[in-house]
């Protein structure tokens, strides 16, 4: 089972061409799919769950046309969106019960043991009394990969999971999810390179509508060896090196910036080699589009 997505189109009425060609091919396992906000990625997931048109394009799952079939889509889709509203007044396990009622899983103690086992899974059971009011970010981001996964999906869709989540709820998150790849299409959208890094075996980064790269995390990495060079610096100091290196991040360490640039070769200068990340590849990649669309 692959999702196909062939040479995908959408431009909205306002001029707007939030995806231009893309074309890529998502085998079973974690696909995370990076891009800052504003690049597509949202219409790009609400088109594979065919909650919109595009204009051109096609998407194929196995044999499902997707943007035909969508019925047939539904049945086999789990999504989990950017925003979703959940009922504050019940407990989580009496909303589950209820979502599994409407999927049609009418067998009590078929459905019985469904809940139990999500909840178990998304690591809520001991909470599943409490009214979703008192939840987290976190604990709601987990029921809804809890409500998700109630039609056991072949293809699910993961849109901007972890924003807003604090770094202990985030690897919660990444547990819950990391559990899931094997057998079943994830999509994982993110503007958070961490997101990709800690989870994904295969990647994209769309940008402005397009796709800039394609790849495994691992191999992307490769192509950036002895390419990146590091040098910390005084603050002041940063705008006339951005001028003159292709700056391609900048952390701050101990309150001075640490600066990544791409270099073929040694720029010298106290500049030394260093380990690409996959911050340095998303950076490179986005100021590289960027500029090449602004000349
Ligand atoms: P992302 O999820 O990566 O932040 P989106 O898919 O939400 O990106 O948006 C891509 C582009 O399309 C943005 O420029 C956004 O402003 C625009 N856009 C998104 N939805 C609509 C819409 N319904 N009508 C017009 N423009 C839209």
């Amino acid at each position: 089972m692959e999702l196909i997505i062939d040479n995908l189109s959408k431009t909205y009425s306002n001029g707007i061409k939030a995806l231009q060609n893309i074309s890529l091919n998502i085998p079973k396992g974690m696909f995370g799919l990076l891009g800052p906000n504003g690049a597509g990625k949202s219409t790009l997931m609400r088109t594979i769950a065919a909650l919109q048109e595009a204009d051109t394009g096609t998407i194929t799952l196995g044999d499902i046309d997707v943007l035909k079939q969508k019925n047939e889509l539904r049945q086999v889709l789990g999504y989990l969106p950017q925003q979703f509203g959940l009922y504050p007044k019940i407990s989580a396990e009496v909303l589950l019960n209820h979502f599994a009622v409407l999927k049609g899983i009418t067998n009590k103690s078929e459905r019985n043991e469904l809940v139990k086992a999500l909840l178990y899974k998304t690591n809520l059971y001991d909470v599943r009394k409490q009214n979703l009011k008192g939840y987290s970010g976190g604990m709601k981001q987990r029921f809804g990969i809890a409500q998700a996964l109630l039609n056991n999906p072949k293809l699910l869709i993961v849109d901007e999971p972890t924003a807003g989540l604090d770094p202990l709820e985030r690897n919660r998150f990444y547990n819950v999810l990391s559990e899931l790849g094997e057998h079943t299409v994830v999509i994982l959208s993110t503007h958070i390179v961490d997101d990709v890094k800690e989870l994904c075996t295969n990647m994209a980064i769309i940008n402005q509508g397009k796709v800039c790269l394609k790849g495994q995390p691992l191999e992307i990495l490769e192509s950036l060896k002895d390419k990146v060079y590091k040098k910390t610096i005084e603050k002041e100091e940063l705008k006339i090196y951005k001028e003159n290196y292709k700056v391609i991040s900048e952390k701050l360490f101990l309150g001075k910036p640490t600066i990544h640039i791409l270099s073929d070769k040694n720029p010298g200068g106290g500049f030394s080699l260093t380990n690409a990340e996959l911050e340095d590849v998303y950076f490179s990649k986005i100021f590289s589009n960027t500029n090449s669309n602004s000349n």
